[in-house]
């Protein structure tokens, strides 16, 4: 199917929300990364969310060119392409900007999608995440505001992050004194500010998740934090000012508590380490199992077949879609697409 429109993206993250389900958000980096993606997810048979970060989108553009747009472009192009070929819908959404990359990232793809839109094409990315999760609450607040007014009007969906996220991802490490649990306050204000603005957005709102993978008990999830925030967001504003959540740095979380956690509106799930480490490892076994194919060793010429980036590029595609479909059925919603 196409990559889902505003409607069709809407309408998943209703269902999601009314029925307790989530859709895994993978992050890729390259064709092969996306075309596992969209493999893993129509075997599965759910609609979900591709994303892009800023490393990855440099990453793509090429070592030497690291062009963020350049690259998150090509990625999103090929997918609009690609995704026609698979019975399932996909979103596209770019993962964390901070502030002070918005200028480089984030707002030249939304400038792309106006382009696009002006000419009667769609969007070039559904959804775009603004984390302003560094700075105090009400200046990240003040830049979600503008992003959420120009966003509006070209069907674009905003995700912000109130709160930060542990651990490291692309280079950006949260600090250690770092707000790890987002608290009632916060998301009454961040309800109080954007609601108004009658645009939809996401709210990755943190309980002590973190990126990256730790040993079992490391990370301290306390996703009761995200039901006490929907009461309070309920409460105050009415049940329509209930969160559509996102759950940040998931990787190596037990399975109690991502249900915990989708029971309470988690709509959307990031998978970024679990998946890097699904497509790498059958790349691994090949290369110890097929040692003197992929290396010339002593004198020899090597394995054509075996050193063929498609040969051990194609096991990490099989690979990574398998624990994509691990990752829908634990997000409890395998079955789940709009598309019959
Ligand atoms: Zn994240």
């Amino acid at each position: 199917m196409p990559v889902a429109d505003y409607q069709t993206y809407c309408t998943m993250l209703d269902r999601a929300r009314a029925n307790r389900f989530a859709y895994p958000a993978i992050n890729v980096t390259s064709l092969t990364t996306a075309n596992a993606v969209l493999r893993g997810l129509a075997e599965a048979k759910c609609d979900g969310i591709i994303q892009v970060s800023t490393g990855g989108a440099a990453f793509a553009s090429g070592t030497t060119v690291k062009d963020m747009p350049l690259g998150a472009i090509s990625i999103a192009e090929h997918i609009h392409r690609a995704a026609e070929r698979y019975p399932i819908y996909v979103a596209l959404h770019t993962d964390h900007c901070q502030a002070d990359k918005l200028d480089s990232f984030v707002l030249p793809l939304v400038a792309e999608t106006e382009r696009r839109r002006a000419a009667g094409l769609p969007n070039l990315f559904s959804s775009h995440l603004f984390d302003g999760s560094a700075l105090p609450l009400r200046e990240n607040l003040d830049i979600a505001i503008k992003l959420l007014e120009r966003f509006k009007k070209s069907d674009l969906i905003l995700e912000i992050e109130a709160g930060v996220v542990g651990g490291e991802e692309d280079g950006v490490r949260a600090e250690a004194n770092a707000k790890l649990y987002t608290t009632p306050e916060d998301t009454l204000e961040v309800a109080g500010r954007l609601n108004s603005i009658g645009a939809r957005y996401l709210l990755a709102a943190t309980f002590g998740n973190v990126h990256g993978v730790y040993k079992p008990g490391a990370v301290k999830l306390r996703p009761a934090v995200l039901k006490e925030c929907q009461d309070a967001v309920i409460g105050r504003f009415g049940q329509s000012a209930q969160f559509d959540l996102v759950f940040h740095g998931g990787s190596g979380s037990e399975l109690h508590e991502i249900h915990e956690a989708l029971d309470y509106g988690v709509v959307k799930m990031n998978l970024d380490t679990d998946t890097q480490y699904a497509f790498t490892r059958p790349i691994a076994g090949h290369m110890f199992s097929h040692y003197d194919g992929v290396l010339k060793v002593d004198g020899e010429v090597g394995d054509k077949k075996a050193y063929d980036p498609r040969t051990w590029m194609a096991l990490g595609e099989a690979a990574m879609a398998e624990r994509v479909k691990r990752a829908v059925s634990e997000l409890r919603s395998e079955g789940t697409s709009l598309f019959k």
